[in-house]
C-alpha cells in the first residue's frame, strides 16, 4: 500500500532528524485522523458511550442540572465539554438538564473541522480550539467523555529512558520494554479546568477507559473498523489511544485546589444515578424497543462490557456541594 502523505512525511523527518517521541508520533497521527473524518458509529471506526443510548448523555445532563440547583441556582453556569464528537451527549444531556429547569449556554472545544460542522448540525454553540479562550467569568460545567484517551503519551522503559519511534526497513520500530507512560497534555488539561473551577466555580466530570492507579506498562492502542490494529502502522488513518492513569489526573487537580470525587468505575456511577429506572420509564414508554434498551443498559454498565474498564472522576470547585453518584 502507498504510505499516505502524513506517513511520508514522518519518515522523511525521522530520517533527517533521527527518532521521535511516542507523544509526537500520536499527536500527528491524531490531529490528521480526527481533522479528515468522523470516526464514530457503526460505519466508522468505534461506538462511544452516547452513541450507544441517549440515556448516557441524560444521565451526565441529570448530574450537572443537580448540582447546578445545588450549588448557585439560578444563576446563569455555562455548560463546556471537550472534544464534542457528533454532539449526540451535549444533545441528550442538554434535554435532560432543560427539562429541569437549566438551560445553559452552550462552549465547545474541538479542533476537527469534520466533527465542528457535525455538531453545528445538533447544537447552537461557540466553539475553542482549546480551554484558554472560555469566558473567563460564571461557573463551568465540564463534561469529557472518551477525550482524554486521544491525548498524546510519552513512553519511558524501567531506567527512565524516553522509547522513541525510528524506521527501520521503511517501517515505524519502537525500543522494547515499555514500563511507564505519561501524559503531559492531559495534565496541562486536568490543571487548566481545575484552576478555572477555583476562580469562577463550577465542576468537571471526566469518563474514560483507564485505572485507577498507575503502572501498566504500554497501553498505546489502534482502532479501526471495530478492531485492535497496530498502532505503528498507517498513522492518521486508524484511532490511536492510551489508558487514563486517573490516579495522576486526580493528583494534578488536587494540586490546584479542586475537590476530587472518585474514580468510580460507569457501571457502578451509572447505577447511582438512575440508569435502571431511565431504561424502565424509556422501555414503558416505547414497549416494541424494550429488548434494544435493556441492551443499551448492559453494553454500557456491566462490568465485560463498558461497565468496568470504563470510569468516572469528578472535579469540582471549593466550597461546591457534593456531587451525586460518587
Ligand atoms: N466525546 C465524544 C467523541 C470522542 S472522540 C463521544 O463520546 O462520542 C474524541 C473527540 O476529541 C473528538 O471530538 C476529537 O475531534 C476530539 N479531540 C481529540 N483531540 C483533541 C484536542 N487535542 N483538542 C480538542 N479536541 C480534540
Amino acid at each position: 500500500m502507498k504510505p499516505s502523505p502524513l506517513e511520508a512525511r514522518l519518515k522523511r523527518r525521522i530520517a533527517k532528524d533521527g527518532p521521535i517521541g511516542v507523544a509526537d508520533y500520536m499527536a500527528e497521527a491524531n490531529t490528521h485522523y480526527y481533522a479528515t473524518r468522523d470516526p464514530l458509529g457503526p460505519g466508522g471506526d468505534f461506538v462511544t458511550a452516547p452513541e450507544v443510548s441517549q440515556m448516557f448523555g441524560e444521565l451526565i445532563g441529570i448530574w450537572l442540572a443537580d448540582l447546578w440547583r445545588r450549588a448557585v441556582a439560578p444563576e446563569a453556569a455555562l455548560y463546556v465539554e471537550l472534544g464534542p464528537g457528533r454532539g449526540t451527549l451535549a444533545q441528550d444531556a442538554l434535554r435532560a438538564m432543560r427539562g429541569a429547569g437549566f438551560n445553559p449556554p452552550v462552549e465547545l472545544v474541538e479542533t476537527s473541522p469534520v466533527l465542528r460542522a457535525a455538531q453545528a448540525e445538533r447544537l447552537s454553540a461557540r466553539w475553542h480550539d482549546d480551554l484558554s479562550t472560555l469566558p473567563a467569568s460564571g461557573p463551568l460545567l465540564v463534561v469529557a467523555n472518551e477525550f482524554f484517551d486521544a491525548l498524546p503519551v510519552r513512553q519511558f522503559d524501567a531506567d527512565g529512558r524516553e522509547l522513541l519511534i525510528d524506521v527501520e526497513d521503511g517501517r515505524f520500530v519502537r525500543g522494547d520494554g515499555v514500563y511507564r507512560e505519561t501524559s503531559p497534555a492531559a495534565v496541562d488539561i486536568v490543571r487548566a479546568i481545575s484552576r478555572r473551577l477555583a476562580a469562577q466555580g463550577g465542576a468537571a466530570l471526566i469518563i474514560d477507559y483507564g485505572y485507577d492507579r498507575p503502572g501498566h506498562g504500554d497501553t498505546l492502542q489502534a482502532v479501526s473498523r471495530h478492531a485492535f490494529a497496530d498502532p505503528l502502522a498507517c498513522p492518521g488513518e486508524r484511532d490511536l489511544t492510551a489508558h487514563v492513569d486517573f490516579s495522576v489526573l486526580a493528583g494534578a487537580a488536587r494540586t490546584e485546589g479542586a475537590s476530587v470525587f472518585g474514580p468510580v468505575t460507569q457501571g457502578d456511577w451509572l447505577g447511582a444515578m438512575g440508569l435502571a429506572v431511565r431504561a424502565a420509564a424509556l422501555a414503558k414508554a416505547a414497549p416494541a424497543r424494550a429488548g434494544e434498551i435493556g441492551e443499551a443498559r448492559a453494553r454500557l454498565a456491566a462490568p465485560e462490557r463498558m461497565g468496568r474498564l470504563f470510569k468516572v472522576l469528578a472535579l469540582v470547585a471549593p466550597g461546591w456541594p457534593e456531587p451525586a453518584g460518587f
